[in-house]
């Protein structure tokens, strides 16, 4: 089996290795380092410096939802950027919770422009949130663009980079991202169930930190109070943070640039191979997480079925009005530039 997917992904075999083990017990020292640690060199990765990071267990989207939760308060607004199916989730995290939002809608395959936030009046906005790479369409987002324009008006930025991170360059200091969203399926190719929220002080300090808890499993104060000493409020998915330790440790000695430019370096290898093929891909700016591919003859899940049958291999299907269109290809985790030859070879029998 082959997992051209954005998450899970291909694991390595370390990860498989410590999969495999009998999970430790993990109200104890050696675990709270292990906590601690990864929570450092997280950082590191983030280029986050006067900060935090906690550790939820649950998918990406649990914390997705304890940032709308423990952020903002009913008389806050905030502005959404909303380019696909990962942007509605933020918008129905805000109904749920009664945050008053408004929203920037791309629609599909519309390229996100400099000139949609012309005519939008920043200042009435306390939050800009955006999925800096909108997976379902594989739309990247200009950050110096968002960045700029959150800081011209003195929004808070908050980036849910769960398929970009370690995908495409990440920079909180730099580009003033004060509350970033990641999980452990993506890049990290872990298993799913840990999600994770890194903030920095002042963002906790006037955002997080002066508002009552409007939820408990998910409160990230809780999660703050109990990560001063590498805990977790409840039992965590503790095999996945096992995992993850080792998958950060490693990055935090090799680079996160080394990372980024493996999975560039795969992505722009496959989008040089299937330049034979008549497919397309869409106009917008892409993540190297993955490459979407438009199926003119609208066969995208038939596609999708045959590498699935008859090579054991998987891409990743559209969901929605693009599911006969577009299939997406994954670049992050276990995979080498062989592999996409193999892909190329099944694609073509696939469309023939
Ligand atoms: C995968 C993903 C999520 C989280 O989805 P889960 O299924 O809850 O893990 C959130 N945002 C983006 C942009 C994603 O790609």
């Amino acid at each position: 089996m082959k997992l051209f997917t954005v998450g899970p992904v291909q694991m390595f075999d370390d990860t498989l290795d410590i999969a495999s083990k009998q999970l430790p017990y993990f109200r104890d020292q050696d675990f709270s380092n292990m906590m601690l640690q990864m929570e450092d060199e997280l950082k590191q990765l983030l280029h986050l410096n006067q900060g935090k990071a906690v550790f939820l267990t649950g998918s990406g989207s649990a914390a997705m939802e304890s940032v709308i939760a423990c952020c903002f308060q009913t008389h806050h607004k905030v502005l959404i950027i909303n380019g696909g199916s990962f942007g509605d989730r933020f918008v129905k995290l805000c109904e749920c919770y009664h945050i008053p939002y408004d929203e920037i809608k791309v629609p599909f395959p519309q390229v996100f422009s400099k000139d949609m936030l012309e005519n939008i009046d920043g200042t009435q906005y306390d939050a800009l949130l955006v999925n800096i790479h909108e997976t379902s369409t594989g739309q990247l987002y200009p950050i110096d663009i968002l960045s700029n324009f959150a800081k011209a008006n003195g929004l808070y930025l908050i980036v849910d980079a769960i398929s970009s991170f370690l995908s495409d360059p990440f920079d909180m200091d730099r580009y003033g991202i004060d509350c970033a969203i990641l999980s452990s399926q993506k890049a990290l190719a872990c298993g799913p169930g840990i999600s994770m929220i890194a903030f920095n002080d002042t963002f906790y300090k006037e955002m997080i930190e002066p508002k009552d808890d409007s939820c408990m499993y998910l409160s990230i104060k809780a999660h703050v109070e109990n990560m001063k000493r590498g805990q977790t409020p409840n039992t965590p998915a503790v095999g996945v943070l096992l995992e993850m330790a080792q998958r950060i440790h490693q990055i935090s000695i090799c680079g996160v640039n080394q990372v980024i430019l493996e999975t560039k370096q795969r992505a722009n290898y496959f989008r040089q191979l299937i330049q034979t093929l008549p497919v397309k891909i869409p106009e917008y700016p892409l993540s190297n997480t993955l490459t979407p591919i438009i199926f003119p003859k609208e066969n995208a899940d038939k596609v999708y079925e045959y590498l699935k049958e008859n090579a054991n291999v998987y891409v990743t299907p559209s969901g929605g009005e693009l599911k006969y269109k577009m299939i997406r290809v994954g670049h992050l985790g276990n995979l080498s530039l062989k592999d996409y030859d193999l892909l190329l070879q099944y694609l073509k029998e696939a469309i023939l």
